[in-house]
């Protein structure tokens, strides 16, 4: 981009996301951890008020759930853990200190790859920790209302290195970290409910006379939704380059400034000189041991999660020659890939997994009602009672023939996958109830004539 007197700039922007793990108690009390929509402060025990004089005892499925997706991003697992104490004063912080993990977190030194339109990307990721989320705060007005419910849920922490340069990169990296949590099973991570939270730390690097300079650093907070990400961060990127022009300000060691995103003014709004690490005093917690962990629950975890949704996307595609946007929704959830995968096996070649797919996802089969064993006895009584006239299907085949002339041109290039998309797409049409072989035949005649 070029601008009137900066000759070039580049977006430097790290994310550290908040994700609240889906167990069944919170991360040291056996208070439940479900607190969304109950009544406010019912959800309580001495341990998460910070009374005094209490042990608190570690969730061990959250231990796990972390070192799961510590895993599933690639990162070492530290066989030696521990907690330790951050201090810090507020309201939302009964105990005046959060059990956090500091130097030693559950894993380190990781990377995704992910799609971006057109491209792959891939982002180092730091560190991911385990830690206990705060109570909740309501601002109305003078005053201030505070839930507990929320204080003590276990919460993990993703840091990536400052590697996006975009608003863009960053929106799929975060899609498809909720894709992946919901795959794994730990999190639903819905980010109006506040399950999935995220601050970009975003500055720029600026190119001027020759010279490189670093802007200062910004952390964005009250980000809720998918969509407030970009804005918040094209905002802040534009706000960032204005303040550079007028002032020339640069980054100086060990200062960050937070500011927030407000929706209804679409800006940043300055919010506080943040706090350098050593402020928050941290120091190991006395009253949990530390955690060990072997190399054979390592290789344990690691067994639990062999497939993860990219690669079984497009596994599916590969190998069923189903398209990309049905192995995308097909790959949505764990649950709806085994669902798929067990009725293909089901019907043994007497049906298209092309097919297969498409009564899934059009007919949207309630997979929690129908097994896979009764969907494919459904779709082959349907084969025999209700099949479509030869008329009919020649028509319906004519017609897909004509609407994707790209895939034609393909198959007579020899891409035998396109085959299996026009079926796919004449099966769309026909509802599933075009008989495979009388089609396959059709098809294969229409497009060598
Ligand atoms: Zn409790």
């Amino acid at each position: 981009m070029r601008l009137s007197k900066i000759t070039k700039f580049k977006p430097i922007i790290g994310l550290e996301v908040h994700i609240e793990l889906k167990t069944k108690s919170k991360m040291f009390c056996s208070c439940s951890a479900d607190y969304f929509g109950k009544p406010p402060n019912t959800l309580t025990c001495p341990v998460c008020l910070g009374l005094p004089g209490v042990l608190p005892v570690p969730n061990k499925k959250a231990i796990e759930q972390t070192i799961i997706l510590g895993l599933a991003l690639n990162c070492k697992i530290s066989p030696l853990s521990k907690f330790d104490r951050k201090n810090y004063f507020y309201p939302d912080l009964p105990k005046g200190y959060q059990i956090s993990q500091y130097d030693l977190p559950l894993a380190t030194d990781g990377k995704l790859k992910f799609q971006v339109p057109s491209s792959k990307f891939q982002v180092k990721i730091r560190r991911v920790h385990l830690e206990e989320d705060t109570a909740k705060m309501t601002h109305l007005g003078n005053f201030t209302l505070i839930d507990f419910n929320r204080a003590g849920v276990p919460l993990v922490e993703i840091v990536t290195e400052p590697d996006f340069e975009s608003s863009n990169q960053i929106e799929e990296f975060l899609k498809y970290l909720q894709r992946l949590v919901r795959w794994l099973g730990i999190s639903q991570a819905d980010m109006e409910k506040g399950q999935m939270r995220c601050e970009p730390t975003v500055n720029l690097e600026v190119m001027k006379n020759g010279k490189i300079y670093y802007t200062p650093l910004v952390e964005l907070k009250n980000i809720n939704s998918f969509r407030f990400v970009r804005k918040a961060i094209d905002w802040e990127i534009k706000r960032q380059v204005d303040e550079f022009e007028k002032t020339g300000r640069i980054k100086e060691k060990g200062n960050k400034t937070t500011r927030g995103w407000d929706e209804k003014t679409g800006t940043t709004v300055l919010q506080r000189e943040k706090e350098e690490a050593s402020d928050y005093r941290y120091f190991p917690e006395p009253d949990i041991p530390p955690i060990k962990i072997t190399k054979f629950q390592i290789s344990n975890f690691k067994f639990q999660i062999s497939e993860l949704p990219q690669e079984r996307m497009a596994r599916f595609i590969k190998e069923y020659g189903i398209s990309e946007y049905n192995a995308r929704i097909l790959t949505e959830e764990k649950k709806l890939a085994d669902y798929f995968e067990e009725a293909v096996r089901e019907a043994k070649e007497t049906l298209e997994p092309t097919a297969i797919a498409n009564i899934i996802i059009n007919k949207k089969v309630d997979i929690s009602k129908v097994s896979p064993v009764e969907l494919v006895k459904i779709l082959r009584q349907k084969q025999t009672t209700t099949k479509i006239g030869g008329n009919d299907l020649e028509k319906i085949v004519l017609e897909v023939l004509k609407e994707n002339q790209k895939a034609v041109e393909d198959y007579k290039k020899g891409k035998t996958n396109a085959l299996q998309f026009l079926i796919g797409q004449v099966m769309a049409k026909t509802r599933g109830q075009a008989n495979l072989g009388e089609l396959k035949e059709k098809l294969i005649k229409l497009l060598v004539n």
